[in-house]
Formats: structure tokens, C-alpha cells, sequence
């Protein structure tokens, strides 16, 4: 994909389908933003008037973020991004607790498959539990892979690529029994399944980005249940009561506290007509096309998310070719784009590298509108027809083993041994 080579070529009207790599800003977000970029540049930290202003409109924005999880503004950490609150719930327990091993899965964000990868090479344990066929998670595997040094266990709640969804109230009610903390990336679920269950709930840690529910990128938040002990894991001043160093991100704190109230009211949009418009998006594809698979346990998923499979030709290609008629998808999570491996997440469910690659995810949000579903529908089916009959693996082509993947890389290792075996004799 060229990198966009005028203005207006980026400003033409697009049909954004990649909600779950970011958002737009809502109009009402920005609009609550503005004064706080503009006149009221005060440091709420300042003992002054026009600081002290600043600062309540802080506790505002506290307090509506607050209202989305059900819990009190004294647990709520503000962040730069998602990232950041993953890195501080994981590290903050292990601190906290003096244990030396993690419980994870094999399909969480590069925030938390980095972050352990690293606590790995500095010698701390991490146990990676994997997924079964349709992504779903075995509460057995989780209990079982609880050890008496196990600091924290990090389980996504809604998985970014395929959507599924893990309980982690459950999971969470699991490591209390077993006195271990509990951590939840929930990045990619406020405004799309309700959270205001989560102060009630056993979860300890939860974290939370603002570029997810329609405020802007670059803040983030780390839900800390009351009583559990944290460390700050960004050191400097007393900030967010000691917890988290540096100087809030006002306005767009100012923006996520208008996001959370928005994500609100708009949540049954989202769990009805966006759902609506995600489940005929792929009964269509299913009707039209032969060889696609939808992705992932497909009444246990976030109401907005699709991944497709669609055999025989290069997700790369699809998505070229979406680009040029101004259609905005992604093939596994955005910040692994570009890496030619086939995406970790649907590589744990079992799907053949050669169908990975084959895989869109396609994200909706309420600012989608029937049109815009109907436009992809009507490009897709000939756009897929057209790269199969271009493609090496074309199921229609009468020699060619491929038809069906599995078979084809079962056909592959056979002439593979034949061949060896004839090369050994
Ligand atoms: N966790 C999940 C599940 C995500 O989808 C993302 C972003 O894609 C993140 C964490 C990271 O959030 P941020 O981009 O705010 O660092």
C-alpha cells in the first residue's frame, strides 16, 4: 500500500470498516476538547484559580469514565494509551506481589505478548494458555495453570482480530478463590458490551483506550479495584494520587470522560443495529461466496467485529484492492500489520498459515450506515471471484489439489516424503 501521495486522496470519501484499529473522534468529543486546547490551558496541578478550574473539569471526566464501569472516580488511573495500562497492570502486580510468574493466552495484543516475551528473557515465568478452534478458552486450563508464584493473570475480555469473547468474570472469580490478581484487557469493548457490572465483578485490573470508543488517540485507562495494591509504573510527579507520574493529557482526558457518556448511550445501537449490519455482512458473504469461514465462536463475539477467511487468495491482496475503492479493513491488528507472518491469534485457533493469510477483519461502529455495507457487498463477491480466478490455488482449475487446504498440504507432505524418499534411495 502506497503511502498517500495528496491531501485530497486521503480526504475522498472513505468507508471505514477497521473500527477495532481506531476510531474516529466524535463530533461531540472534539467539540468538549476544543476549550482545553485553546483557553483553559491551565496545569491542574496549579494552585491557582485558573488551574484549579482545569482540574475540576479532571474530576468530571473522572467521574463519567467512572459511570462506564460501575465504579468510583478514586479507581480510575489516567494513561497514555492502552499499552501503557497493560504494561502497569502486569508490572504493578508482579511488584506488588513479589511472584515471579504470569498466566496469559496465546491470542492477547502485542502489549501483553511483548511484555512477557520480555519478562520471559529477565527470567520471570509466563504461561501461555491456548485457544481452542473457535478462540474460545478453557476455565479448566486457566485454573489448572495457576501455580502458588503466579503474581497475575492477563486475559483479554473481547480478542481485537476475531472478536471472541473470554469470561473474565469468571476467570476473575476463579483467581480470587485462588488468591492471585486478575487482569482484563478491555481495550477493544466499552461501548460495545456493558461494563458497569466491572466494580462488582473479581476483576482487579482493567484496561481501557481512548482511540477505541471515538476520543483520541494517546490516553488510556487503568481501572484499579479498590484495595488492590498498585505501583506506579510511570515515575516522576504525584500525579492521578501518586499513581501515575506526569502531567494529564487534559483535553483528551476532557474528550474520554464526553466518550464514556457517549458509549453509553449508544450501546444499544451497537449491540442492535450495528450487530445487525456485522451478521448480514456475512450471511451475504456466506450466500454469495463458496470457501469463506467466518472466524471465531460466532455467538460469543463482540457485536461489531467480522473475520473472514477467504480461501485461495492473499488477505494482502483483498485489502489493496478495498483500498483503491476507498474501503478501510485490516488483516490481523494493526499494530502487527505489515509483518508477513500469519497472524498469531488465528495461527493459536488452528487455522493453516495458508488460510491465515487469507483472513479480513472487517470492524463496524455506529457512524456505519446500511449504505456503506451495501457498497462492500456489491465490490466484494467480484473482487474475491476475480483474485481466485487470478490465483496459483484457483479451486476452479481442474488439476489443482487446493480446492480444499487441508487436503492440499496433506497432498504437499506426501510429495514432499515421496520426493525425499526417491532422492534417499
Ligand atoms: N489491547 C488491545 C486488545 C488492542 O486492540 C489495542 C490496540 O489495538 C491495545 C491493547 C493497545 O492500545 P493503544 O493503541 O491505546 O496502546
Amino acid at each position: 500500500m502506497h503511502a498517500p501521495r495528496s491531501e485530497n486522496e486521503t480526504r475522498r470519501e472513505i468507508i471505514y470498516l477497521d473500527n477495532n484499529a481506531t476510531t474516529r473522534v466524535a463530533p461531540e468529543v472534539f467539540e468538549a476538547m476544543v476549550p482545553f486546547l485553546t483557553e483553559y490551558y491551565g496545569n491542574p496541578s496549579s494552585a491557582y484559580s485558573f488551574g484549579k478550574f482545569v482540574e475540576g473539569h479532571l474530576k468530571e471526566a473522572r467521574e463519567k469514565v467512572a459511570s462506564l464501569l460501575g465504579c468510583t472516580p478514586k479507581e480510575i488511573i489516567f494513561t497514555s494509551c492502552g499499552t501503557e495500562s497493560d504494561n502497569m497492570a502486569i508490572w504493578s502486580a508482579l511488584q506488588t506481589s513479589g511472584k515471579r510468574h504470569v498466566v496469559t493466552t496465546q491470542v492477547e495484543h502485542s502489549a501483553i505478548m511483548n511484555q512477557t516475551d520480555q519478562l520471559e528473557r529477565m527470567g520471570f515465568g509466563v504461561t501461555r494458555l491456548p485457544v481452542q478452534a473457535d478462540g474460545t478458552l478453557s476455565l479448566s486450563d486457566v485454573e489448572n495453570a495457576i501455580r502458588d508464584d503466579t503474581g497475575i493473570v492477563s486475559i483479554m475480555w473481547a480478542n481485537n482480530e476475531t472478536g471472541v469473547l473470554f469470561p473474565v468474570e469468571e476467570i476473575a472469580s476463579l483467581c480470587k478463590k485462588k488468591g492471585v490478581l486478575f487482569h482484563t484487557d478491555a481495550v477493544q469493548t466499552p461501548g460495545k458490551i456493558d461494563l458497569r457490572h466491572v466494580a462488582k465483578s473479581d476483576i482487579d485490573f482493567l484496561s481501557m483506550s481512548g482511540h477505541k470508543l471515538h476520543a483520541p488517540k494517546g490516553v488510556g485507562v487503568l481501572y484499579v479495584k479498590r484495595r488492590t495494591k498498585v505501583v506506579p509504573y510511570v515515575i516522576g510527579g504525584g500525579q492521578e494520587r501518586g499513581k501515575r507520574g506526569g502531567t494529564e493529557n487534559v483535553a483528551s482526558i476532557i474528550g474520554l470522560g464526553r466518550a464514556s457518556e457517549l458509549a453509553l448511550e449508544k450501546l444499544s445501537d451497537e449491540q442492535t443495529r450495528v450487530r445487525a449490519m456485522r451478521d448480514l455482512f456475512e450471511e451475504t458473504l456466506l450466500q454469495r461466496l463458496p470457501y469463506i469461514y467466518i472466524n471465531g465462536k460466532r455467538d460469543q463475539r463482540l457485536p461489531n467485529t467480522s473475520n473472514i477467511a477467504f480461501d485461495f487468495v492473499e488477505a494482502e491482496a483483498i485489502l489493496m484492492k478495498l483500498d483503491v475503492a476507498g474501503i478501510c479493513a485490516s488483516s490481523g491488528s494493526a499494530c502487527t500489520t505489515g509483518s508477513l507472518d500469519p497472524s498469531h491469534v488465528l495461527s493459536a485457533m488452528g487455522l493453516t498459515p495458508a488460510r491465515a493469510r487469507s483472513c479480513v477483519r472487517f470492524s463496524f461502529s455506529h457512524y456505519n450506515r446500511d449504505t456503506d455495507i451495501d457498497h462492500a457487498l456489491e465490490i466484494l463477491p467480484p473482487m474475491i471471484e476475480k483474485l481466485r480466478a487470478m490465483s496459483p490455488l484457483n479451486p476452479e482449475h481442474t488439476d489443482n489439489f487446493a480446492y480444499d487446504v487441508e487436503a492440499a498440504r496433506e497432498k504437499e507432505e506426501k510429495l514432499m516424503a515421496a520426493t525425499m524418499a526417491s532422492i534417499n534411495e
